[in-house]
Order: C-alpha cells, then sequence, then structure tokens
C-alpha cells in the first residue's frame, strides 16, 4: 500500500513536543507534511522524560480491568497502594471515575488489548530501526521483560496477563521460582514464580525523543521550543489561528499532543477532553549487587525495574490527579520498600536523580486518536496512559493516515476522540 495515498495536507502545527507529538511530527514529515511543534518547554521534558523506557507489547492493557471494582475502592483508603485515587470533589474526577468503572467489563477490555498490542507491536518493530533511521542512539535493546511474583496471587496474576496477550501473538513463558532465580540472579528475595515475555525491549525515553525531532528536523519540519499554547481563533467550525506565549500561528490543521495537559488545552475551545494526570515516579540509581539483567515487573507492587548503561532505573506508582506535581515521601518510599522485597537495596539508598511525570490516562484506558466533531481541522492525540513510550509510533502511523486520507493500517474505532 502507498502510505501516502489519499489527499496530501500540508501545514500543520502540533501542540506538545513529547513522544506522541513528536513521533507524530516524524511520521508526517516523512509523508511530506509541512510540520510545524510547538512545545511550552523543551521537548522531550513532560511525561516522555523519565518513564521505565519499556517498550513492551506485553502490558497492552488498558488501567480499568474487569474485577477491579473492589480493589479501586481498598485502594482509596491506601496512600501506599500501587494506584491511588484521593477521594476529592472533582467534577472532572467524579466524571472520569463513572466512565472508567463502566470500562471495566470483558468486552470492553478485549477491545482495548487488541487495539493496544496492535499499536505497540508496530511500535515495537518501528523502533528497532529508529537509531538506524535517524543516525540518533536510542539505547534500544532486547532483553526481554521479566515478571516476577512473591506473592501466589501475583503469579496468577502474570500468568493471566501471558495468556491474554498471548492470543495477540505476544509470546511469554511460564517461570517456577527456582528457574526465576536462575534466570535472574538479581531476585534475592523470596518469589512464587514468573513470566518471562522474550521479545520486549527498552531504550532511554528522552533519547527516543531526540531521535525522532532529529527525523522530523532532516524531513524538513520546525520545532518551536518556549512556545505555550494560551487560546485559539475558531470560525465556522475550524481553529482559523492559535496563540501562544510567542505570538499568533496559523495552519490549515492542528494536532494537539499535550499528554496530561490536554484537559486544559481543549477547554480553551469548550471541548471535554477526559485527560487525568497518573502521576509516577522515578529514580536512577547505583547498580544493586547482584544487578539485573533484565527488566523487571516486580508484579505485587508493580515496580519497574530498567537496567542502564552504569545505573539503575526504578520507576512506580500510579496516583490520580489533575496536574498535581507535590512529591508525595510517602509514595516514593513505597517504591523503594517494594523494590527492597525482591532484590538487594541498600538501607541508605542513594539516588541521582528522582523525577515524577504525569501519565495522561484516559477513563477507559485507549488514547484519542482521531479529529474531532466540533472543529474539522482540530485531531487530537493524547490520552497513552501507561504505554504512550511503547505506542507511540503505531499511534503516529494511525494519525499520519488518518490525516492523510489513506486507508488506516489499524481500526480507528477504539481510538475514536468523539466517543466521551
Ligand atoms: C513513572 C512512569 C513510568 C512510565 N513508564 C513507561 C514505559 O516504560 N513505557 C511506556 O510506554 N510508557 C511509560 N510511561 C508512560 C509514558 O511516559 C507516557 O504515556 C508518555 O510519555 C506520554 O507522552 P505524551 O507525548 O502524550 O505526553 P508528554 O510527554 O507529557 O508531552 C506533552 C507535551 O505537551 C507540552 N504542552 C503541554 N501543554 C502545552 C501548551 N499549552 N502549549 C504547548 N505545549 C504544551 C508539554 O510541555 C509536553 O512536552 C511511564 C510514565 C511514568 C510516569
Amino acid at each position: 500500500m502507498n502510505i501516502n495515498s489519499g489527499q496530501k495536507k500540508s501545514d500543520i502545527i502540533i501542540v506538545g513536543g513529547g513522544v506522541i507529538g513528536m513521533s507524530v511530527a516524524y511520521e508526517l514529515a516523512k509523508r511530506g507534511v509541512g510540520v510545524t511543534v510547538i512545545d511550552k518547554g523543551e521537548p522531550g521534558f513532560g511525561c516522555s522524560y523519565g518513564n521505565a523506557g519499556w517498550l513492551t507489547p506485553c502490558f497492552s492493557m488498558p488501567l480499568p480491568m474487569p474485577g477491579m471494582l473492589l480493589k479501586s475502592i481498598k485502594w482509596m483508603t491506601d496512600p501506599e497502594s500501587p494506584l491511588y485515587i484521593q477521594p476529592r470533589p472533582s467534577w472532572l474526577l467524579i466524571s472520569w471515575l463513572t466512565r472508567f468503572l463502566f470500562a471495566m467489563n470483558e468486552k470492553q477490555m478485549v477491545k482495548s488489548v487488541t487495539a493496544l498490542t496492535e499499536i505497540s507491536q508496530y511500535s515495537l518493530a518501528a523502533y528497532s530501526k529508529l537509531s538506524g533511521e535517524t543516525g540518533h542512539d536510542i539505547h534500544f535493546e532486547k532483553k526481554g521483560l521479566l515478571m516476577a511474583a512473591n506473592t501466589k496471587d501475583g503469579f496468577d496474576y502474570a500468568q493471566t496477563e501471558m495468556n491474554l496477550v498471548s492470543e495477540h501473538g505476544v509470546p511469554g513463558r511460564r517461570m517456577s521460582a527456582e528457574e526465576l532465580k536462575a534466570f535472574e540472579p538479581a531476585l534475592t528475595g523470596p518469589v512464587v514464580g514468573g513470566v518471562y515475555f522474550p521479545d520486549e525491549a527498552h531504550a532511554e525515553p528522552l533519547e527516543v525523543v531526540r531521535a525522532l525531532t532529529k527525523g522530523a528536523i532532516a524531513h524538513g519540519a520546525k520545532i518551536l521550543s518556549g512556545h505555550e499554547l494560551i487560546d485559539c481563533e475558531t470560525r465556522d467550525g475550524k481553529i482559523v489561528s492559535i496563540r501562544t506565549t510567542k505570538g499568533v500561528l496559523r495552519a490549515d490543521e492542528y494536532v494537539f499532543a499535550a499528554g496530561s495537559w490536554s484537559t486544559g488545552v481543549g477547554r480553551a475551545l469548550g471541548l471535554n477532553v477526559p485527560i487525568l494526570g497518573g502521576k509516577g515516579y522515578s529514580f536512577i540509581t547505583k547498580p544493586v549487587n547482584p544487578n539485573p539483567i533484565h527488566p523487571l515487573m516486580l508484579v505485587e507492587k508493580k515496580v519497574a525495574i530498567t537496567p542502564r548503561n552504569g545505573t539503575l532505573r526504578i520507576a512506580g506508582t500510579l496516583e490520580l490527579v489533575n496536574n498535581d506535581y507535590s512529591i508525595s515521601p510517602r509514595r516514593i518510599d513505597s517504591i523503594i520498600k517494594g523494590a527492597r522485597a525482591f532484590m538487594n537495596v541498600p538501607e541508605e539508598f542513594e539516588f541521582s536523580e528522582l523525577w515524577r511525570g504525569l501519565r495522561p490516562c484516559s477513563p477507559d484506558g485507549v488514547p484519542l486518536i482521531g479529529y474531532t466533531k466540533q472543529y474539522s481541522n482540530l485531531f487530537l492525540a493524547t490520552g497513552h496512559q501507561m504505554l504512550g513510550l511503547q505506542s507511540a509510533m503505531g499511534s503516529a502511523r494511525l494519525a499520519g493516515d488518518l490525516i492523510l486520507g489513506a486507508k488506516p493500517l489499524f481500526d480507528p474505532k477504539p481510538f475514536n476522540p468523539n466517543r466521551f
């Protein structure tokens, strides 16, 4: 199929230079579109900066999963739980949670997993070529992904996940406690068993955004840092221009890829973009002894461990917030405690960097990718929750197909932004 088939559009402004905005910029620029990306700061320094770097189609789960109702209620009362929802009077939170609860059913989950696995598998293949294509090293490594559980419930959960994604062509292998310990000597704590997904990979998240930026520029894209979108001039159901902190800009079409800021950005146009921030933290720390060979998911605590060159990244927790960047010592301690239950993490825990980011979470756990019904030249690409990095290039491919009027490679229905 000629991916440039259909009507060619030019002159697109993308608002937001995270991994999603930059993937769309790279995709469109490669396909001959004139692209300008604006970002209120430096591209790549939002949620795309310090994430775990996992490129793991095995984690194509939406946030709302069947059977989570009782768990969600318990989480509201436990600030140390891996997913915390602080109860507070907020219309956005109440309407978001209502939709979240409605999405917790088998039928919706199967549809979401299918859609998310497809874009994640496409992305994994695309990332394996990105360093070569752009001449910028993203530190792509294919060491698989190991889920390690220290309870029977956790082990059952890992196997359920393995069975679910294996139906979508993501292979996984069950491991007993003995096999797990022999395979990954860093697991010094007690374990019950685990699952290994051999085809998964990881990369350095900021380097991914830099590679995409370099690739987009090589194909003619312009990047404007320090340009914050304030509002838009609209006429007859179209955006005519956007006002930024550095002046007014015009284009034929606009892509909003503002991550967890999407609700506020949409509000400037009277749109309801139901995105809450899923706050998470990561640390860069010295290697532990023994240091992990593989990226590890510590199932019960939902802590993500990524070996890096000479250091280790430990990431975790998800707290639903609206634009709240405060740091909770209690939650960061629970990540360290979680890692210590599995690995030899010293009592004197030292880190060279502590980072927090807000994952852009849609209520049903599926991104919003498509044109809005209110403005015919406004395209949304947001809401990628816990898997924005691993699914960015597939999301961009879908965005490119829809914007260029080509036959979409993926079914666009699950991603329709007008479903809310
Ligand atoms: C602890 C943690 C670990 C994670 N691990 C993984 C992982 O291993 N794999 C994975 O796939 N995902 C992971 N994620 C999720 C992933 O980081 C996100 O899904 C992804 O970064 C979202 O990208 P984005 O481009 O939508 O948002 P962002 O990266 O936040 O980009 C949005 C951009 O919009 C800009 N912007 C906002 N408002 C405006 C405005 N008004 N004007 C102009 N610009 C604006 C911002 O400056 C920002 O650069 C993790 C997240 C966290 C917090």
